[in-house]
């Protein structure tokens, strides 16, 4: 925030530091030269108590969103981010297959791994613990692992605290699904800290809102994105955008034309899948969507 950065060495210790002059123009095409995640080198000052920043080291990925007032260039969000888990609900809230694939399809174009876990089984009757399996096997075909939890089933969630040790991980989903909760009972030291968590509906009134990353005891980050929608805005390609979806890429090699959209080209593998339900209707309806509201998609995807 401002001018200073907190930075965490090896010692467990934290410093304020300034940024190096140089190193603030790194990056032209970014407003922040720095963010949360990136891996620095620093010296101390110890008789002001100041550090420099004298180097940033190459990010192994990051999540952008577009800043407000500066239309062609991005804010960094976050960097070097181990894992992506998005909370879906069948129930109180609804998460739309729609929402699920657009937020796997920002982890493929960003690099980072993603998991999906439906969180509140215990509230489930038969009719929505169908709907889970239906959704489950929709994402397990195709190399997505789901786990299924509650804040109420202590063997569960402990299942998804071994799935955050030691990495840092950006926890999304709509509004209501239980992010707070679980990340409470995962490590009730982070209570206070990411009770903004759960206000992403608020967002009008919070206008000053940032990313954070906060330590876990056990080893590893949680990194709080307050405001941005799934893993924010990404410019994805159109062309490429297929091959963001992992069975569509799987099909399109024996497609006739090289450059096929799969929309209506002649002689199209993908169509065939879709058409044969070896491709979820569902996610060819995303890839649809998504080519479709393209200009949108981008302008728009943050709260
Ligand atoms: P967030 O907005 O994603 O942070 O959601 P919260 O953690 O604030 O949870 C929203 C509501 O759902 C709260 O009333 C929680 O007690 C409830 N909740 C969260 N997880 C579960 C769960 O696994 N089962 C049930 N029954 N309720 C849950
Ligand atoms: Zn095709």
């Amino acid at each position: 925030t401002g001018s200073l950065c907190q930075v965490l060495s090896d010692n467990k210790k934290q410093y304020s530091c300034k940024l190096k002059g140089k190193t603030r123009l790194l990056d032209l095409d970014f407003t922040n030269p720095i963010t949360v995640g990136d891996v620095v080198e620093f010296t101390f000052d110890i008789q002001n108590n100041i550090g420099v920043i004298e180097r940033i080291y190459d990010r192994k990925n990051y999540i952008i969103r577009k800043s407000v007032n500066l239309s062609h260039k991005s804010q960094v969000i976050a960097s070097n981010i181990d894992l992506a888990l998005l909370i879906v609900t069948i129930k109180n809230p609804v998460t739309s297959l729609n929402f699920i694939d657009r937020f796997l399809i920002q982890a493929e174009a960003y690099g980072i791994e993603s998991k999906l876990i439906f969180n509140k089984i215990d509230l489930y009757d038969k009719k929505t613990r169908e709907k889970k399996l239906k959704y489950q096997k929709i994402y397990e075909d195709i190399g997505y692992q789901t786990i299924s939890t509650s804040i109420y089933n202590p063997d569960k969630t402990l299942e998804i605290k071994q799935l955050l040790k030691n990495k840092a991980t950006v926890l999304t989903g709509h509004s209501g699904v239980g992010k707070s909760s679980l990340i409470n009972i995962i490590d009730n030291k982070l209570k206070l800290k990411t009770k903004n968590i759960s206000n992403y509906h608020n967002q009008g009134v919070h206008t000053t809102t940032y990313t954070e990353m906060f330590p876990l005891d056990f080893g590893g980050y949680i990194i709080d994105t307050p405001g941005i929608k799934g893993l924010g805005l990404i410019d994805i390609d159109m062309h490429l955008l297929a091959g963001y979806f992992p069975e569509m890429t799987y099909y399109s090699d024996n497609c006739r034309f090289k450059n096929c959209m799969h929309i209506k080209e002649p002689d199209c593998a993908v169509l065939d899948a879709v058409k044969n339900k070896l491709i979820a209707e569902s996610r060819y309806k995303s890839y649809l969507s998504m080519l479709e509201e393209n200009t949108n998609y981008r302008r728009n995807n943050y709260n």
